[in-house]
């Protein structure tokens, strides 16, 4: 049976470890602190960015700036010209940010507060439940990672008391979305003292906090042949994932390159990106001018690395959904299991181009991948992503690319297991090429 052979197999254990990645990280904190140790273990430096940085050619490093991570490999024979390849995804996916004073007694419930962050599929939420996830800080300053069992639900109307609900739920984005978290009998055991009690600390000690609601569910593995992954923030854990498992695969190899490879994984992209930890930041310009300046590039040098260097900007798109097939292009119908996708849109919303679709090409026969491409429907809108913001402020060439899925910004989506594989080994491909990419 096709769906027995050793590919699959692969295609399934890789698609079981990015299910069990994605468990571990319910928020983009959490996403950068487990890069940061995974890195580790692999023998990568994670900098401060407050030191000296002293990078030596041979060596491999990281830097964690709040939910966003940078890591990169300096080969022993860095060539100026051969410049940057960089696979840039980002850490966060949209959902739900618990508000400030976010205890609410109501109707007999203990509630949340919460704001909506991004644009999830707000129905998608209902009815599971949720865990709550981020950083805390305490008043001497220091940040707790915490992350709670399932304590929360934003629980659905009962349809006898809405007939209208047969016909999708519409949603209040205030008064329909706040979790319920416990009845309220008295007004102790508040969120803060729950939180107080994993940070290990006093309650009045916690003086601020970014946390998301995340769902608890496990990642699975399902499907009449077992080809798919359902699992939230797949959007864009899909793409982060490939990369960390692309270049920690091919370390070794990777100082023997002339190009420095680059993980650019950036916070915020689901809300634009204009932060200190998004794309739009500085992040990635301030990592490049150090470690250029570290292996003695002149300003010249630096700018002949730009030249010479790609993003990969890697993030989730559509696949064609058989219940809505009217909302794609009629002719280029990109497939879950018809691998990873070029993304392609004339309004500069996607980055790829002539040259850098056929370097994508390039790679993809490098790995033995069968890709696909993606352009929108034209009365459609297109998404955007990381891609032009880092194009345009660093001037390298960029091509945008990602696995299809359905269910996008659902608190649960579903990929394929090959499209997952696949963009991993193309990844792959394209960090360990030795042909120039500029
Ligand atoms: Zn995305």
């Amino acid at each position: 049976m096709e769906q027995h052979d050793a590919t699959h197999d692969s295609a399934l254990a890789y698609a079981r470890d990015l299910g069990e990645f994605v468990q571990n990280v319910p928020s983009s904190f959490h996403t950068s602190a487990a890069i940061a140790q995974l890195l580790t273990k692999r023998g990568f430096v994670v900098l401060d960015e407050r030191d000296h940085w002293s990078i030596e050619s041979g060596g491999c490093y990281g830097v964690v700036r709040d939910g966003a991570v940078i890591a990169w490999t300096v080969p022993t024979g860095v060539d100026a010209a051969a410049g940057f390849r960089v696979i840039g995804a980002h850490t966060d996916s949209p959902g739900f940010k618990v508000k400030p004073a976010p205890e609410i007694f109501a109707h007999g419930w203990q509630q949340l507060g919460v704001e909506i962050y991004g644009g999830p599929v707000l129905t998608s939420w209902l009815d599971r439940e949720l865990s709550i996830a981020g950083r805390v800080l305490t008043r001497d300053g220091a940040q707790h990672l915490v992350h709670t069992g399932p304590v929360a639900r934003i629980p659905h109307l009962a349809i006898h008391l809405d007939r209208t609900l047969r016909d999708m739920t519409k949603l209040d984005p205030q008064r329909h979305t706040q979790p319920i978290v416990a009845t309220a009998l008295t007004e102790s055991g508040t969120l803060v003292e729950h939180l107080a009690h994993i940070a290990d600390c006093q309650p009045r000690d916690v003086v601020s906090w970014d946390l998301v609601l995340a769902d608890t569910q496990a990642p699975q593995v399902f499907g009449l042949r077992n080809e798919f992954l359902a699992a939230g923030r797949l959007d864009n854990l899909s793409s982060v994932f490939a990369a960390l498992s692309a270049v920690t695969a091919k370390a070794d190899e990777l100082l023997d390159v002339a190009h420095i490879t680059v993980i650019a994984a950036f916070d915020h992209e689901e809300v634009g990106s204009a932060s200190r930890s998004g794309a739009a930041g500085s992040l990635l310009e301030d990592v490049m001018s150090r470690v250029t300046q570290a292996l003695g590039f002149t300003d010249s040098d630096r700018r002949r690395a730009l030249a010479g260097s790609v993003l990969i900007s890697a993030d989730a798109g559509h696949g064609v959904h058989p219940n809505y097939p009217e909302a794609h292009d009629p002719v280029v119908r990109p497939h879950l299991s018809g691998g990873p996708m070029l993304k392609v849109n004339a309004d500069q919303r996607y980055t790829s181009d002539a040259v850098s679709s056929a370097l994508w090409h390039r790679w993809c026969d490098q790995a033995g991948v069968t890709g696909q491409v993606f352009v929108s429907h034209n009365a459609v809108p297109c998404g955007s992503t990381i891609g032009p913001l880092v194009e345009t402020r660093l001037g390298m060439r960029s091509v945008d690319v990602g696995v299809p899925l359905l269910s996008m910004h659902s608190a649960r989506e579903l990929a394929h297991v090959k499209d997952l594989l696949a963009l991993r080994d193309v990844l792959a491909a394209a960090v360990t090429d030795t042909r120039p990419a500029g």
